[in-house]
């Protein structure tokens, strides 16, 4: 649907709210993007489009201030220092997240991760490189046809060590839902709830991030002893 003014917008009231309707407007007028797509994920809390902006094509998630789980987003926001300060209505927790999520996925791919380019946010809209082929997105690891577990295996290890080391970031929400698998490569997604190892709980979801991703692949292929894999993410 191209975007021609607010009105437009509002057609698809059923899944923009007032808040998200505003916020999609503005990105439209500062020339952010220019036109949403079809629906890619409807999830509990965000929705996920596929939106162009200028010649690209981009995927735009949208946080939902109504549904959102706010007292594990709060959680999640306590123990970082990076967002003190920053109200207390559902709204700017949800907001907060958005900027989180834009934060953590900027510092994964400073680290040279394979994650979604972060490339705008405002309010609860978070605008990110597509990860796709024709407008068709990568699949979630789940249903992905994968030719050599162990190589995906090792190479995302590699990643959390490199989150880890020098993102300095712990997923905390890992799994074959959050990792897509498209060009050869293991993409990691969904980096909301990612929280820097000084956070009172880094430790504990970093163990259940690594046990997820054995659970997945120990029938696909050799995974590592769980302290092991402690060790070689956290290099102590
Ligand atoms: P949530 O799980 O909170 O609903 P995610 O960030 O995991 O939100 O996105 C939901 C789904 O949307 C993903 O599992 C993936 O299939 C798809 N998706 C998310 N971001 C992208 C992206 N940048 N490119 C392509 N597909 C994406
Ligand atoms: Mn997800």
């Amino acid at each position: 649907m191209r975007i021609k003014d607010l009105d437009q917008l509002k057609v698809r009231e059923d899944v923009f709210d007032e808040i998200t309707l505003l916020a999609l407007y503005k990105m439209v007028n500062k020339g952010w993007i220019s036109a949403i797509g079809g629906s890619i994920s409807t999830g509990k809390e965000a929705n996920v489009f596929l939106a162009d902006r200028k010649e690209e094509q981009v995927a735009i998630k949208i946080y939902m201030t109504r549904t959102a789980n706010f007292q594990k987003m709060q959680n999640y926001i306590a123990g970082d220092r990076r967002f003190i300060n920053i109200g207390k209505t559902r709204r700017d927790i949800v907001f907060a997240w958005t900027r989180k999520e834009f934060s953590n996925l900027k510092r994964a791919l400073e680290a040279g991760l394979a994650v979604p380019k972060p490339l705008v946010f405002d309010r609860n809209i978070l605008v990110m490189e597509f990860l796709g082929e024709d407008e068709i997105p990568y699949p979630q690891l789940r249903v992905a046809k994968i030719p050599d577990p162990a190589v995906v295996y090792a190479s995302l290890m590699e990643s959390l060590r490199i989150l880890w080391q020098t993102a300095k970031l712990v997923h905390g929400d890992l799994s074959e839902y959050n990792i897509l698998y498209g060009g050869g490569k293991a993409w990691l997604i969904d980096m909301g709830q990612a929280v820097t190892p000084d956070h009172p709980h880094s430790i504990i979801f970093l163990r259940r991030d690594l046990e997820q991703l054995n659970r997945f692949f120990s029938p696909l292929c050799e995974t590592m002893v769980l302290i092991e894999a402690m060790r070689q993410v956290t290099g102590i």
